[in-house]
């Protein structure tokens, strides 16, 4: 049976506001909970339910309460894919706050800014977290070559689902839950992401703790605790990629424009909603 940390939460002024604060306050315990496996029966009804009740329990949690509940639940069942996004480095930050032992990896397509890879590296400074590379089989070159040219601009959706999608599942291999940094309000393909849920394409909890979270709390939370970014995000980048799919964005577009611009794909398949998906 594995260990998970003890955590104490409480809040700290801050102006006019409250701020939600969450650490660790001793190293480990072993877990009360029931393990995973028995909180989710493989009947999907009951699974269901349980989730429900959880997600509706953490509503009005704060993202600090949420990763804190998944760390205890899961322990090291738990993981979180990350591109290093500022929704991603407030959690990343969390993490190394209440939970710095969990699992993190990037899904390195081999296509991805090279200010986005040396994030990787600030993270390992600055919270002494090495987020684990996750890679395709076929290098660029070699994948290239097997396809006559850079698929990405004839069949993005292969593309994706190569080099991002088939990673992803190995990615999390022997995991029971994930972290993403999904926010509700980011399009309308992510406004129905509960706090909890049945990732039913990667079949395991997908954990969204900042699902209520807005753009603005992220970028106060990067302010307020001097939290690394993509330095691409001063030039006009509100949501990064690969590079070959990834634009800068004008003033009035939406945050998410510039990924895959000029095509009707809007999501590289991770978190957008299949038929059957998530509960
Ligand atoms: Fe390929 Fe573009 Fe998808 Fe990256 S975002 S995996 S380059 S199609």
């Amino acid at each position: 049976m594995s260990s998970v940390p003890v955590y104490e939460s409480w809040e700290e002024p801050r102006g006019e506001k409250k701020v939600p604060q969450l650490k660790v306050v001793s190293a480990e315990r072993e877990p009360t909970e029931v393990p995973p496996d028995h909180l989710m029966p493989k009947d999907p009804q009951a699974r269901r339910a349980w989730l429900k009740r959880q997600s509706d329990a953490l509503e009005s949690a704060s993202p600090q309460e949420i990763i804190g509940w998944a760390s205890a639940t899961f322990g090291d069942k738990l993981t979180m894919g990350t591109a290093f996004g500022p929704e991603g480095m407030t959690i990343i930050y969390m993490l190394s706050k209440i939970a710095p032992q969990t699992h993190i990896f990037n899904l390195e397509t081999g296509y991805q800014f090279k200010e986005t890879l040396e994030l990787r590296e600030q993270v390992l400074d600055r919270f002494g977290i090495a987020v684990e590379l996750k890679q395709p089989e076929l290098t660029v070159e070699q994948y290239e070559a097997k396809h006559g040219g850079p698929l990405y601009k004839t069949n993005p959706d292969q593309c994706c689902m190569d080099r991002k999608i088939a990673v992803l599942k190995k990615g999390i291999e022997g995991k029971r839950a994930w972290i993403s940094a999904i926010r509700r309000d980011q399009s309308p393909d992510r406004a129905a992401a509960p706090i909890v849920g049945w990732d039913n394409k990667f079949q395991l909890v997908k954990v969204n703790p900042l699902a209520k979270v807005t753009k603005q709390d992220v970028w106060k939370m990067i302010s307020e605790h001097d939290i690394p970014y993509n330095p691409l995000h001063d030039q006009g980048y509100t949501s990064i990629g690969c590079w070959p799919c990834t634009r800068a964005v004008l003033m009035d577009e939406d945050e998410r424009a510039g990924r895959w611009s000029g095509t009707q794909k809007t999501e590289c398949g991770l978190h957008s909603l299949n038929p059957g998906g998530s509960e």
